[in-house]
């Protein structure tokens, strides 16, 4: 498989050079040039068939020009050291939990695979290259668990002073070994600037092999598609038999994740479709019901990893279905979900199930119902995808139910280890002084 610019069709590269490049100098974002048809081999796929050969067995397939299998089978059995896993949740919503991986989020299978994806490529060429992101919280945990120890690679986290959680501060500067946390004297958008002029300043790009590892990497989109072939050879009765009609339920912010599962439609997953969710920050919702698409600033809500007033893959769906409104509603339908209707939800699901969710589920499972009751006797299945674990988002879920969630033990354990991080002033300069003497 072959990959083009969203902007440019003749601007063809390989996964490897995708890869590195994260977006396209054009600006634009890399597609699949091409669409596999993937489907006979899911239907061999059992409730039996463990992840990690899904995992393996879609890698090979979809980069068999660049990868041999055993080179796929190294990338996958170094990323999937966790799986997704199914749960029942009530009335035909099942729940795809995502959040077993080591930052406990669905970034943690994205992330993984390109850092092992770069070791891969990294280990055939014999270079070395500096991974730098800036982070206003999250991300930044996966993708620095993700690349902690990987060989040739060194990974520049920068992260506001003062400004992420305590928790999410001891995920970025406990890991030490490969990773840097520089601590910045500003906001959020100081640590991206600087990240931005790094990439584009001359001293600095002929001297370091700099490389991004945002969502935007296709490198993290392509293994987001794993798990919803997962989730469907989990809905199989039995080897043989074939689901009923089943849609897939996607909490969207950067709409990264959707995007994955669309792309895992046109490979021959038989999804009836999607149902994209999302809080008030609502802008690819109304362009899904009126065709008008109007980027605007985000709004802080609960569910804050989907607060995105401009989401970047809306470019790479809308390319995925020829720029066509009709193609896309044809597939993809719209909920939105208010900050009092999420804690709402996630209080009676405690109380009706017993479920403990996090404020992104919620906003996933408020839309699946509203979604089952828009559709009555339709006898269908819609799984809903679980993105982060409850206890990261403590406070909201222990206002919602009276009950604390634990937190599972790969998070807490590291807010007894000492911080280790560099604070650096909000400049290119200072940012270049600091790579320059520690990699150059
Ligand atoms: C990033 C994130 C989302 C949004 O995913 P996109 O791919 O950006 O749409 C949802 N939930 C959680 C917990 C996240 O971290």
């Amino acid at each position: 498989m072959k990959f083009a610019s969203t902007r440019d069709i003749n601007r063809i590269v390989t996964f490897k050079e995708a890869v590195f490049t994260g977006l396209a100098p054009d600006g634009g974002l890399y597609n699949p040039v091409s669409t596999p048809d993937l489907s006979a081999f899911f239907k061999s796929c059992s409730r039996e068939t463990p992840f990690l050969d899904i995992t393996i067995e879609m890698t090979a397939r979809l980069f068999e020009e660049e990868l041999d299998r055993e080179a796929a089978e190294r990338i996958c059995r170094r990323a999937f050291t966790f799986s997704p896993a199914l749960v029942d949740g009530k009335n035909g919503i099942r729940i795809l939990e995502l959040f077993h991986g080591p930052s406990c989020a669905f970034k943690d299978f994205g992330a993984s695979f390109l850092a092992s994806s770069m070791e891969e490529f990294l280990n055939k060429d014999v270079r070395h290259a500096v991974i730098l992101t800036a982070t206003s919280g999250d991300t930044g945990s996966a993708v620095a668990r993700a690349f902690h120890g990987r060989k040739n690679i060194d990974v520049v986290i920068l992260y506001p002073s003062g400004r992420v959680s305590p928790l999410q501060e001891k995920q970025l500067t406990t890991l030490g070994g490969n990773v840097s946390a520089l601590e910045v004297k500003g906001n959020f958008d100081d640590c991206q600037r600087m990240v931005k002029e790094a990439f584009v300043d001359p001293d600095l790009r002929s001297r370091l092999a700099l490389t991004s590892a945002n969502s935007i990497n296709l490198g993290r989109l392509i293994p987001q598609s794993f798990y919803y072939v997962y989730a469907y050879s989990r809905l199989k009765p039995s080897a043989d038999r074939e689901p009923g009609r089943f849609y897939f339920c996607v909490p969207s912010g950067n709409f990264g994740n959707l995007t994955a599962g669309i792309l895992a439609r046109t490979w021959g997953l038989p999804a009836e479709g999607f149902i994209a969710a999302t809080n008030i920050n609502d802008v690819v919702p109304e362009y899904l019901s009126n065709g008008k698409y109007h980027p605007r600033p985000s709004k802080q809500t609960y569910s804050n990893a989907m607060d995105v007033g401009d989401p970047s893959n809306f470019e790479r769906i809308k390319h995925i279905f020829g720029n066509s409104w009709e193609k896309m509603t044809g597939a993809v339908t719209e909920e939105v979900v208010t900050d009092d209707e999420t804690e709402e939800t996630i209080g009676r699901m405690y109380k009706e199930q017993g479920m403990l969710v996090d404020p992104h589920t919620a906003v996933g499972c408020l839309a699946a119902e509203r979604f089952l009751e828009k559709h009555p006797s339709e006898n269908l299945t819609i799984i809903t995808l679980s993105t982060a674990h409850p206890g990261k988002f403590l406070e909201i879920v222990q206002q919602a139910t009276g009950k604390k969630p634990d937190l599972p033990e790969r998070l807490s354990e590291v807010l007894d280890l000492p911080k280790e991080s560099i604070l650096i002033e909000n400049s290119l300069e200072a940012l270049s002084e600091f790579l320059l003497e520690t990699f150059a």
